[in-house]
């Protein structure tokens, strides 16, 4: 559930298309980091310079990809987008660079995840609109440098404390998305409906966002899931009731925890008596990347109170006791 995006059929994907939002005013929450990006917008386009190369960071679902898609189409700029991961060598940095147009848009998802090498190559890109690129090797090496049009960087990372330090200096704005608040994903919900056609109660559309971690991604996933019992087990209005069964079949507690959260949190209770347990350990124990559990689970688990980082390793708290019914341990450190 927790997924990003991948695994997806065809017509899913349509559907997740259908709801991305396209346009500042159709993107809701995050205000202050809407705010200030339709000024720094608005004054870029103005001066028709290319807008400040931007950094988003957060949590995997809240919209990095999407606000950067908004913000291209503010600018009236073409995006081209790749990821860290996929550019392995500075040709294919080199590559795209060459092919934007002034002003255009240039995203890279997982920018954390960039070879030192191109990440290099990025730097007076970035600073210059320049490359350096070298040509044949031994005896006739040389480089040749080459101009770019003047374009926008947008790196969008889960992780903004891997990024190196000379990267990040090369951002002039820099933004941190945050978990959406219930209501605000009950609107995003409700928005949804309306584009699907699907009828929708209002206090379901809250149940569905309340229990979305507050990720829209999750909320819109939940929807579709919803969506299928509303057919098939109703009369295609997602009321309260068709809300709940399907959360329940789909493994999504009162809570809004999913299975891997439960499965987390009782590791870390009953196999290792509350904490404090390394990550790996944790990990090794679920059955879950490592990577996995502190960028996508724990932020969550952490801000919903559940868990604690320590520097021993992770704790549960009193909530998370709570939450699995499990009495503490009466140790006065709790
Ligand atoms: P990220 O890049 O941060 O992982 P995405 O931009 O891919 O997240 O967003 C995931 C999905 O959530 C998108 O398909 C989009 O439809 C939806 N979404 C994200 N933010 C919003 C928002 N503020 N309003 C409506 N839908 C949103």
């Amino acid at each position: 559930l927790s997924g990003d995006g991948e695994n997806l059929s065809s017509a899913e994907q349509e559907i997740e298309k259908a709801l991305r939002p396209l346009s500042f005013d159709d993107f809701t929450g995050q205000e202050k980091v809407l705010e200030n990006l339709k000024i720094f917008v608005a004054a870029a386009k103005r001066r028709q310079e290319p807008l400040d190369h931007v950094l988003l960071h957060g949590p995997p679902g809240l919209g990095k990809t999407t606000l950067s898609n908004i913000v291209a189409n503010e600018l009236e700029a073409e995006i081209k987008i790749t990821s860290g991961p996929v550019l392995d060598k500075p040709g294919d940095l080199a590559g795209l660079l060459t092919n934007l147009e002034a002003n255009d848009v240039l995203f890279i998802d997982e920018i954390h995840r960039l070879n030192p090498v191109v990440e290099e190559y990025l730097y007076s890109a970035m600073e210059d609109y320049k490359i350096d690129i070298m040509l044949d090797s031994g005896p006739n090496a040389r480089t040749v440098q080459i101009g770019l049009s003047p374009f926008t960087l947008i790196g969008a990372t889960t992780r903004s404390g891997l990024l190196t330090a000379p990267l990040r200096a090369r951002f002039g704005i820099n933004a941190r998305l945050e978990y959406y608040d219930a209501e605000i994903l009950s609107g995003i919900v409700e928005r949804a409906c309306g584009i699907l056609g699907t009828p929708v109660d209002k206090d379901a559309a809250y149940e569905i966002a309340r229990r979305s971690r507050g990720t829209p991604r999750i909320a819109n996933n939940l929807l579709r899931r919803t969506r299928d019992f509303a057919e098939i087990k109703g009369d295609g209005r997602i009321n309260q009731a068709i809300a709940e069964m399907a959360l329940s079949a789909l493994d999504v507690d009162h809570n809004g925890l999913d299975e891997m959260d439960n499965r987390i949190l009782s590791t870390i209770i009953l196999k290792f008596k509350g904490g404090p347990v390394g990550l790996s350990t944790i990990a090794t124990a679920c059955g879950e990347e490592a990577e996995t559990i502190e960028e996508v689970y724990e932020p969550f688990l952490i801000k919903e109170g559940y868990i604690k980082r320590t520097a021993r390793g992770r704790e549960a708290t009193q909530a998370a006791y709570e939450h699995l019914n499990v009495s503490p341990p009466n140790t006065g450190t709790q």
